[in-house]
């Protein structure tokens, strides 16, 4: 009987896992360019942690974690997103004593369950970044800044940042009130959900997907029309600044995110060729949540992106491999396999790429595995070449045998060195 993996949970194979680490990569080079540094954080947390962070009428809390009683009767889940376990890491260890401002990234499994489908999985992968200690405007735009190169780095195919403001503890509460009442002056053309979440969720009203219900709040009131001063200059200069940086962001005034903590700012990432799920991230600020979770009153504001979307809406044409051998050893007999092994490992110690076959495959079948895994050069290894202490090359592209051998005893090194004039010479002759 066959085990297979459990409903929503995937594999990443090897042919994709090296779009994920040129991902990852890439990433890793853009946060350093803006200072930004890596935390690994647990991927278990205290339920209460999410609880009181994302809020408990929103969809994740409501119907989503996988929360678990532990063997000594707490309550753990496994954690749905990031930026409550960053600040819940920052107030834990006072990042705010070590520096005045806490820039971090983190990348790794959420869980949710979801419903699985396209674009859809109940673990999948996030890289986020959050920037702790400051609520002026220009770190928001400065947060942009960073987004739109990373997605610029990542070759994401169509990639549109939204943005809206989502006002503050001043402005919302008067416009979620105004909103609140249109949903009940509406309530009989909206979906269930909506209906029912009215009382306590009403901004979910703005980006519910049923098409009834789309209809009917087309003429809602937009949190953009409601924003108290304050929160209107900070979003003003934040725009401001994404428009002197000639950075294309498109104001999204029916926006909401799904998550409670969020003030002010908000962005979303949506990408071309995904479907339905085609947000590939979102972000914003989220100042009072350093407090509710026990800190001192810092301000705060992140993002974070869906790897498998990103991988899903990575242009076509960016062609990342796995590295590939830099040889391929093909051994014919016995004795040449012991040898061949020899020689594999003290070349691998030296830093080569070699691939190798044993079992006494016959040349023909080892030419077409050496062609399959991409290696440039084979070296044929037989009874003569044992004998005599040499070995032959064969070019793959060339399609031919080296003339000049190349020593048995031949070192790593300079094996490499070898290879890398065989390869120039290989260019000369086709030039
Ligand atoms: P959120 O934390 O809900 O703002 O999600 C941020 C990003 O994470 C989304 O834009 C998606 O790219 C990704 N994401 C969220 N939920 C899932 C999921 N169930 N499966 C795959 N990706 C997801």
């Amino acid at each position: 009987m066959k085990i297979s993996s459990v409903k929503g949970f995937h594999d990443v194979l090897p042919d994709e896992s090296a779009r994920w680490s040129w991902i990852e990569q890439r990433a890793r080079e853009i946060f350093a360019r803006y200072g930004v540094v890596e935390m690994r954080l647990p991927i278990v947390e205290r339920t209460e942690l999410f609880s009181r962070s994302i809020g408990t009428t929103t969809d994740i809390v409501e119907k989503e974690m996988y929360t678990f009683t532990d063997r000594d009767g707490s309550s753990i889940t496994l954690r749905p997103e990031g930026t409550a376990s960053i600040v819940r890491a920052y107030v834990e260890h006072a990042l705010q004593t070590r520096a005045p401002v806490s820039k971090l990234f983190y990348l790794g499994p959420m869980f949710r369950r979801e419903r699985p489908q396209k674009g859809r999985l109940r673990q999948f992968s996030q890289i986020g970044a959050e920037v702790i200690g400051r609520d002026d405007p220009a770190i928001d735009a400065e947060v942009v800044l960073l987004l739109h190169d990373l997605l610029e780095a990542l070759e994401i195919r169509g990639a549109r940042i939204e943005l809206n403001s989502l006002g503050d503890a001043t402005c919302r509460p008067a416009y979620r009130e105004a909103l609140r009442a249109f949903g009940e002056a509406h309530r009989d053309a909206l979906c269930e959900n909506c209906a029912r979440r009215l009382e306590l969720n009403p901004l979910r009203l703005l980006d519910c997907k049923v098409p009834e219900c789309r209809q009917a709040t087309a003429g809602a009131p937009l949190m953009l029309d409601h924003l108290c001063d304050a929160c209107r200059v900070h979003f003003d200069a934040v725009r401001a600044v994404l428009a002197r940086e000639a950075v294309p962001v498109q104001l999204n005034p029916r926006m909401v995110r799904g998550l409670d903590y969020y003030v002010r700012t908000a962005f979303e990432v949506v990408a071309e060729g995904l479907g339905a799920q085609n947000a590939v991230g979102g972000g914003g600020r989220y100042d009072g949540l350093v407090k509710e979770l026990g800190g001192p009153d810092a301000a705060g504001i992140g993002f974070a992106l869906g790897v498998e979307r990103l991988v899903l809406a990575m242009d076509d044409h960016v062609a990342v491999q796995s590295p590939l051998p830099d040889v391929f050893i093909a051994p014919l007999g016995t004795a040449a396999e012991s040898e061949a092994l020899h020689v594999a490992h003290r070349w691998r110690r030296a830093g080569v790429r070699v691939e190798m076959t044993s079992g006494g495959k016959s040349l023909k079948s080892q030419m077409r595995l050496a062609d399959k895994v991409g290696a440039p050069y084979v070296i044929i290894f037989g009874d003569d070449e044992l004998a005599t202490g040499t070995l032959t090359v064969r070019d793959m592209a060339a399609k031919r045998d080296f003339p000049r051998a190349i020593g048995l005893a031949l070192p790593g090194a300079e094996l490499r060195d070898a290879l890398a004039q065989l390869a120039q010479q290989t260019l000369e002759r086709s030039a």
